[in-house]
């Protein structure tokens, strides 16, 4: 249809795989931010008005309706365009992140958490100790200025960081600003939401991806009319359209789950500081075992350090010891050392609570045919198949394909002939159940504890004495305070240590000091009880010596000459394609166009350690720089050059984590 000569025309970006926003025709000007009905195709769908300019060209079609929703605010687009510059994505893929058609479209019932007013910062906050005082004044005085800043709050397990930086969300509160907190798994942090209850009288609204469909709309009704004020979020979080955000806390900054490894690849740690550059307010890092990049970044002056060097309430930290399993191994076909297993008796019968952390889900990683040999691998991925006994099945951790576990052999054919080898945490509870037939036993790991109505009833029953041994995955790193937990045995110290990732050292070293500062949070102290065949391995002996400063400055050592991050710039790119020989040529054609200079290194290309995942084969190409080159442009000039087919995919990762 043509429009008529009074009607005016916007660009509107579409929340779909589009880089650009198209042009359509309005009966009058529409502010940018404005959320429209549009059609595309023979669809009509939900966009944004966005600031580009519109082309006056071309023949366009008429908006269809405007969405009675405030506008997306300029600092939200400012930051949807920034991520989409610097992630290589399509701007449409961000916007996504934080606006779909189902958010808006039934006028949402008002929930009553944001009908009444909202958090109290008026509320008592609990006694702080100096150090904690020193630090909650410092943040707050930040929050008071709304400039942006950016702090790594440094403070020792247990050290009650936590109400630190709620005093700094309480400043906020009272000068009517929101606030944004981003927490990794934020669905199982029950304890965090707990605190959040009694500092402020009423819960946070929370924004992550198990919401029901009326909660996530009346949730983001309420930070874009401004009812919300406070919201604990994963990193989708980002993208919500906060009009007057005055606060960003990071939590557990050094965790890789605020890294979003498909669709748009973007790290919601980093990015949480671009939100608040754009928003003019401060963001708090919060960690007990800060990255190297944020260290780095304080040791920079581009940040600002504040530190809280001991625990609250008088409690100490645990006393940390090494099991050598070359001298005292477990009994045969068993994984626990008679060390360890004394250790839990003894707390258990002080009537305290012991807790076993091997980062294994399922019952054994690998099942083997003892006949010939043969091991179950999965068909669409390079990967052995995990057995589950609570399900019964062998799955894949990494596409979900599962089987049940074969009687006979496919290879020799013998039956019953399969064995499993290793562990995973269902088979350590079954060791646990033997030793311990009389002691409640619960099993932590994702696959199942499922949801916050599990993990609140989990910390219901350790906390009731119910359970007596906690077996846990890396989900019981993360928040945790269980008061009468005062031991803390890890299986495995070694595992994570093989590998060769860039910081697999950095990351074992968060994961196990966050274990292990599990232990003895209230009175009675903690031990930690590391079970290793490697004692003397710089990993061990920092965990040991409770000296991560001197650890990461070894391993800021070890990256600094060669410029690896933080003191370089990384991009990988990884190509993948369901033939093996497409991916292959594709790889060499990009690694033949590389980027050259001084300055600039192309690793690469490579099988990926996962050659083959979800039925396509991989091949990676690393872009390493030293920092002051930015990796976009090459990227960009690079990808355009090459003429790799549809069938091909190529995704960028700017700043990976995660290198399988
Ligand atoms: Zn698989
Ligand atoms: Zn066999």
């Amino acid at each position: 249809m043509e429009p008529s000569a009074q009607t005016t025309r916007v660009s509107v970006l579409l929340p779909y795989k589009f880089d650009t926003a198209f042009t359509y025709a309005a009966d009058e000007p529409l502010a940018p931010g404005t959320l429209v009905r549009v059609p595309l195709g023979s669809r009509v769908v939900v966009g944004a008005v966005w600031d580009d300019a519109p082309d006056m060209a071309v023949k366009v079609k008429p908006i269809a309706g405007v969405y009675a929703v405030p506008p997306l605010p300029e600092t939200t687009r400012k930051f949807i365009d920034w991520v989409a510059g610097y992630t290589l994505a399509r701007r449409g893929d961000v916007l996504a992140l934080g606006l779909k058609e189902q958010l808006l479209v039934a006028p949402p019932k008002r929930a009553k958490q944001f009908a009444f007013g909202g958090a109290d910062p008026a509320l008592p906050g609990p006694v702080l100790s100096p150090a904690q005082e020193a630090a909650a004044t410092a943040l707050c005085a930040s929050v008071w200025a709304q400039k942006f800043e950016v702090t790594l709050l440094d403070g020792v397990t247990g050290s009650g960081k936590t109400e630190v930086y709620l005093e700094a969300v309480a400043e906020a509160l009272r000068l009517g600003r929101q606030v944004m907190v981003l927490l990794p798994e934020i669905a199982l942090s029950i304890q965090v939401l707990e605190r959040f209850a009694a500092r402020f009288g009423t819960a946070p609204a929370v924004w992550h991806s198990e919401l029901t469909p009326a909660h996530r709309r009346e949730t983001y009704r309420a930070v874009a009319e401004g009812r919300a004020d406070v919201v604990v979020g994963a990193r989708s979080a980002l993208f919500l359209p906060f009009p007057k955000l005055g606060l960003i806390v990071v939590d557990e900054e050094h965790e890789t789950a605020f890294k979003q490894e498909d669709g748009v690849m973007y790290n919601a740690r980093d990015m949480a500081v671009v939100r608040a550059k754009f928003c003019a307010c401060p963001v708090v890092l919060v960690s007990a075992t800060p990255s190297l990049e944020s260290v780095e970044n304080a040791a920079q002056g581009r940040y600002r350090k504040l530190d809280l060097p001991s625990r609250h309430g008088g409690a100490s930290l645990p006393k940390t010891h090494a099991i050598d399993l070359r001298q005292a191994p477990p009994e045969r076909g068993k994984f626990l050392s008679p060390r360890l297993l004394a250790a839990m008796r003894e707390t258990l019968e002080r009537g305290e609570q012991a807790m076993l952390f091997l980062n294994r889900r399922g019952y054994a990683p690998l099942t083997l045919c003892r006949k010939c040999g043969h091991r179950i691998a999965c068909p669409h991925c390079s990967a052995w198949l995990v057995e589950h006994r609570s399900h019964a099945r062998l799955i894949c951790h990494h596409c979900g394909h599962t089987i049940p576990k074969p009687v006979q052999c496919p290879s020799c054919e013998a039956e019953n002939s399969f064995v499993p080898i290793g562990p995973g945490v269902e088979r350590i509870a079954e060791e646990v159940a033997e030793a311990f037939p009389d002691t409640g036993a619960l099993v932590m790991a994702s696959d199942i504890i499922v949801g916050p109505a599990q993990a609140a009833e989990a910390a219901r029953r350790i906390n009731a004495r119910e359970v007596g041994i906690i077996i846990g995955t890396q989900m019981v790193a993360k928040g945790w305070h269980f008061p009468l937990l005062t031991l803390v045995g890890v299986v495995d110290a070694d595992l994570g240590l093989a590998g060769g990732d860039l910081r697999a050292s950095e990351h074992t070293v968060q994961m196990l000091h966050q274990v292990a500062g599990r232990a003895g949070r209230a009175g009675a102290p903690g031990q930690v009880l590391l079970q290793t065949f490697a004692p003397e391995h710089p990993v061990i002996a920092a965990l040991l010596s409770g000296d991560l400063q001197e650890f990461l400055a070894q391993e800021a050592a070890q990256r600094r000459p060669g410029h690896w991050p933080p003191f370089g710039r990384l991009a990988a790119l990884i190509i993948s394609a369901t033939d093996e020989r497409m991916a292959d040529q594709a790889a060499r054609d990009l690694a033949r166009a590389a980027p050259r200079g001084q300055g600039i290194q192309v690793l690469g290309p490579a099988p990926a350690p996962i050659a083959l995942l979800r039925g396509r084969f991989r091949r990676r190409l690393l872009l390493k720089t030293t920092r002051e080159i930015a990796v976009q442009p090459l990227l960009r000039d690079w990808l355009a050059r090459v003429e790799v087919p549809r069938v091909v995919r190529v995704d960028v990762d700017i700043d990976p984590v995660s290198f399988m």
